[in-house]
């Protein structure tokens, strides 16, 4: 098979007015930034009021293995499909950082025949939005060490500055830094730190922010970005953007990255790309104003949540969903024969390290040692009220033989169905059985539920997730924590929905335990909130909010040939 560059460089990609023609977009709405991209201005919100609203299918998937099981593949590739059944549907996607694009090998933008193109537009800048970001955030970093240097009207306590800096690129050596060095017209000394742009807190409120209208979506941004807490006072009292009055420039800054981006896909189904945040420390979903444009402009929006199931499918839920008049039906969960096998515990799978050859050989009982990763997930799916189909993305090792147990292993669960998709070989028909039992599931849908209520104390908020997604026994709690939290309910926070900070490699909070981890205590080290874009984080293990490089980044194999087209982005 050709390689996903070259198949991205093959493709024919349409003018995006022409995209947009085909969704009935009228023109005025449409932004074009260049020939294959355009931003969807909000103003269509208020021009398609009446408008039935499309349904919500949600890709996530089962616990993968470091290099990902292929959901971002699926997305696009169940769009396509859908589109080929004479269906109405766009997918919805996170815009791709560019410090894993040029960190680790590969980038959100799917792979082989099931990508968004023009490949290079779609990892990199796009229209602007991370950067706009980054600048934001900064302004509003640069404001609050200001307010505390410039005689420090609101007591600002320098140890208690909760804001740092951010920028979009893979580096450990900003990790931890000193600011405000050589003398005193220049700062004052103060240890902080750089997180990666997807990790600002500015990137959770773009993807969060809603509202019917273009101009209630500006002024739920401007809210937002007004209750972010900056710093505390000596007293404890939390410190808001609006406190020193940055939200307003901020919100400026961001006035164009609320819009989402058009892009398509190589089979030139329309693609809405908008909003990268994390999936740990922040929720891992598209932008919700994507979905609601999406949901306005086509009768079905296929979206992708990052990590697993109980990551970002369950914030897809308890968080997203919550800001707006969501329509999902249906969850498609993603499985691989290699991710199922890895969940046996056999064999000894290292981040950053090719999997072992012997996992690709035949092995049905290997599948089966692994199966119940897959059926915690499709469970914890159920408790949401959707059906749930299971996508097996086929890869050129996978044997009969193993892909009859996974059948066998997901029905057992209570899955709806399960198909074989070969999106990733074959593009949109390679999705069409797919795309047949989503809408057969989607005809028995019910009504969409969330796990817990945001009245509930904050304790048991998380002990719902840690117990019944997470299949704890228990929570622990650090004396950090408790205090934590007990600070953030007597500040008046404590309605606010939780965003788990653990890995996506386990179930679990360590990412040793494979399969579907019981009678063990889920221990919360620390608990944080995003106050502005609206929810709490409880940390489990250590969390990477400035990812470093590798002996060999990507990006040493990345380069552009004398046409001006890039080399060595896959
Ligand atoms: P996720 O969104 O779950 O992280 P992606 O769709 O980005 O997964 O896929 C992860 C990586 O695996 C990408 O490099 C992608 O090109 C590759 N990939 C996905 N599906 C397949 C497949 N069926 N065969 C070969 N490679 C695949
Ligand atoms: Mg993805």
């Amino acid at each position: 098979m050709k390689s996903s560059l070259q198949i991205a460089a093959e493709a024919s990609p349409r003018p995006i007015a022409q995209i947009a023609e085909a969704l009935a977009i009228a023109e005025q709405f449409v932004e074009p930034y260049g020939r294959y991209r355009a931003k969807i201005n909000l103003d269509l919100l208020d021009a398609s009021h009446d408008r039935p609203r499309g349904k919500q299918i949600l890709v996530t998937a089962m616990t993968p293995t470091p290099l990902g099981e292929g959901k971002t593949a699926t997305t696009i590739g169940l769009s396509m499909a859908l589109n080929r059944l004479g269906k109405r549907a766009i997918c919805t996607l996170r815009q791709s950082s560019l410090g894993p694009v040029f960190g680790i090998k590969g980038g959100g933008s799917g792979g082989g025949y099931s990508q968004v193109i023009p490949l290079e537009d779609s990892l990199m800048h796009l229209t602007g939005d991370i950067h706009a970001v980054t600048q934001a955030h900064n302004q509003i970093a640069a404001m609050t060490d200001n307010s505390w240097y410039q005689k420090n009207p609101l007591g600002i306590d320098p140890e208690q500055i909760q804001i740092r800096r951010v920028l979009d690129v893979n580096d450990r050596f900003l990790r931890s830094i000193t600011i405000g060095q050589g003398g005193a017209q220049h700062g004052i000394p103060r240890q902080t730190g750089f997180d990666i742009t997807a990790a600002s807190e500015l990137m959770a409120i773009l993807a969060l922010v809603s509202g019917e209208t273009h101009a209630a979506v500006m002024r739920d941004l401007r809210q937002r970005i007004g209750r972010m807490v900056v710093a505390f006072d000596r007293q404890g009292q939390p410190i808001t953007a609006d406190a020193i009055r940055a939200a307003g420039a901020a919100t400026v800054i961001m006035r164009n990255a609320i819009h989402p981006t058009l892009m398509q896909t190589i089979e030139n189904t329309p693609v809405l790309m908008h909003g990268g945040p994390f999936a740990n420390i922040a929720h891992g979903n598209a932008s919700v104003v994507a979905d609601q444009v999406g949901l306005r402009i086509a009768d079905y929006v296929v979206t992708e949540a990052g990590f697993a199931m109980d990551m970002g499918g369950e914030k897809f839920f308890d968080i997203k969903c919550r800001s707006f008049d969501a329509k999902p039906a249906v969850v498609v969960l993603v499985a691989t024969i290699r991710a199922l096998k890895a969940h046996s515990g056999r064999w000894n799978i290292k981040p950053g390290r090719p999997l072992p050859a012997d996992l690709l050989q035949e092995n049905p009982d290997a599948v089966y040692a692994g199966g119940a990763n897959l059926q915690k997930h499709i469970r914890n799916a159920q408790l949401f009220g959707l059906p749930v189909v299971v996508a097996l993305n086929a890869f050129p090792d996978d044997h009969p033989s193993e892909i009859d147990a996974v059948q066998e292993i997901a029905m057992s669960a209570g899955a709806f169905d399960v198909a074989v998709s070969t999106v990733f070989s074959q593009g949109g028909a390679g999705g069409e059985a797919l795309a047949e039992k989503v809408l057969a599931a989607i005809e028995q849908a019910g009504q969409a539920k969330f796990l817990y209520e945001l009245e509930q104390p904050l304790t048991a908020k998380i002990a719902s997730i840690a117990t019944t997604i997470y299949g704890a026994a228990e929570v622990s709690y650090s004396p950090e924590a408790s205090e934590q939290l007990a600070k953030l309910e007597a500040n008046g926070f404590g309605n606010l929905p939780i965003c788990m900070a653990k890995t996506h490699l386990s179930i679990s909070h360590d990412p040793a335990l494979k399969g579907a981890p019981s009678d063990y205590t889920f221990p919360i080290r620390e608990v944080r909130a995003s106050i502005g874009a609206g929810f709490i984080y409880p940390i489990a293990g250590d969390m990477m909010t400035m990812p470093g490089l590798s002996t060999h980044p990507a990006a040493e194999n990345i380069d552009i040939d004398e046409h001006g087209q890039s080399i060595g982005l896959f």
